[in-house]
């Protein structure tokens, strides 16, 4: 099979919709096979080894199989977000543009849904000399076939494990299949890497952000990834939690429940990163309607992506 003919009858994600996303038809993620981009260019909010001097060379992908109710990038996630359409060439070109920039990283957030496109637009950055060391950047709502076919292509993995709770998934997340999907998320990454090593930028960072109310199955989860993936992957704890505009009334996270998580990362022997309270908070919030949609600063548009706007 073509990588085209995938969205025919579209199971890139656990959504399963079957839709022919070729023929203009969208699925959950509401995207057709056409591949829109909300943003591309250099950002240094991540992490140190992933930005180097000038930046990650980020290509944020517009739509996503999920809705999770406090999503950041809500502009861009929801169908008919701000965005541009382009072809894989132009993506390459996008691609091959961040790293004459002086990219660390060439870092694609939420391309599950453009699997197929994203992987002939590497061959052709590949043909163009593109060299630079490519992170998948998901929500770990991933199939595992559609896994399987963009492994290959892939140093390094920023994944979210949000919830291992169906109910905690359907109260944020929107899906409460997230809790099924993300077991053999895990354990597929686990088998194809199973060691981390930041520096070098290979294998995979677990990202889990802490709910509000929803302490107890952080706690779980934490259990969990020490139990299986303490010695292959590595955690960062998240805590800044934002809530959506529509219901602002989450009580944040308290010293004592955020102290006890800490102890929990300690005791479980768990390595990696942990935020703190207070870090960042509505200053991470990108506005996708201007040019640069992060802090002065901390990003820059790439050039040929503002020529296609
Ligand atoms: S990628 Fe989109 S259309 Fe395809 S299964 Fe997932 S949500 Fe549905």
């Amino acid at each position: 099979m073509g990588q085209e003919e995938l969205y025919a009858n579209c199971t890139l994600c656990p959504n399963n919709c079957r839709v022919d996303r070729l023929s203009g038809r969208r699925g959950v993620c509401g995207e057709t096979s056409e591949i829109r981009i909300a943003w591309a260019g250099l950002h240094r909010g991540e992490e140190p080894p992933l930005v180097g001097d000038r930046g990650s060379g980020m290509v944020f992908f517009c739509g996503c199989p999920l809705h999770c109710a406090y999503c950041q990038n809500y502009q861009i996630s929801t169908a008919g977000g701000a965005g541009i359409t382009v072809d894989e060439e132009e993506l390459a070109c996008i691609f091959t543009g961040l790293q004459e920039m002086g990219a660390r990283t060439l870092n694609l957030v939420t391309g599950t849904h453009y699997v197929p496109s994203v992987i002939n637009a590497l061959e052709i950055g590949r043909k163009k000399g593109l060299t630079l060391p490519v992170v998948w950047n998901s929500s770990g709502y991933e199939s595992v076939d559609t896994l399987r076919l963009i492994d290959p292509y892939i140093d390094l993995y920023l994944l979210d494990a949000k919830t291992l709770c169906r109910d905690t998934a359907s109260r944020f997340c929107g899906r409460e299949g997230y809790a099924d999907a993300i077991i053999p998320v895990l354990s597929f990454l686990k088998r194809r890497h199973p060691a981390t090593d930041m520096d070098r930028l290979k294998g995979v960072l677990v990202r889990h952000l802490v709910f509000p109310g929803t302490e107890r199955q952080t706690e779980d989860f934490l259990k969990y990834f020490a139990e299986n993936f303490r010695e292959n992957f590595l955690l960062s704890l998240m805590v800044q939690f934002v809530p959506p505009l529509e219901n602002p009334g989450f009580e944040p996270l308290s010293k004592e429940a955020y102290s006890r998580l800490l102890d929990a990362v300690d005791v479980l022997g768990l390595d990696g990163f942990v935020q703190e309270q207070g870090e960042n908070e509505i200053l991470w919030i990108p506005d996708f309607n201007r040019d640069n949609p992060f802090p002065e600063g901390f990003a820059e548009p790439l050039p040929y992506f503002l020529d296609l706007k």
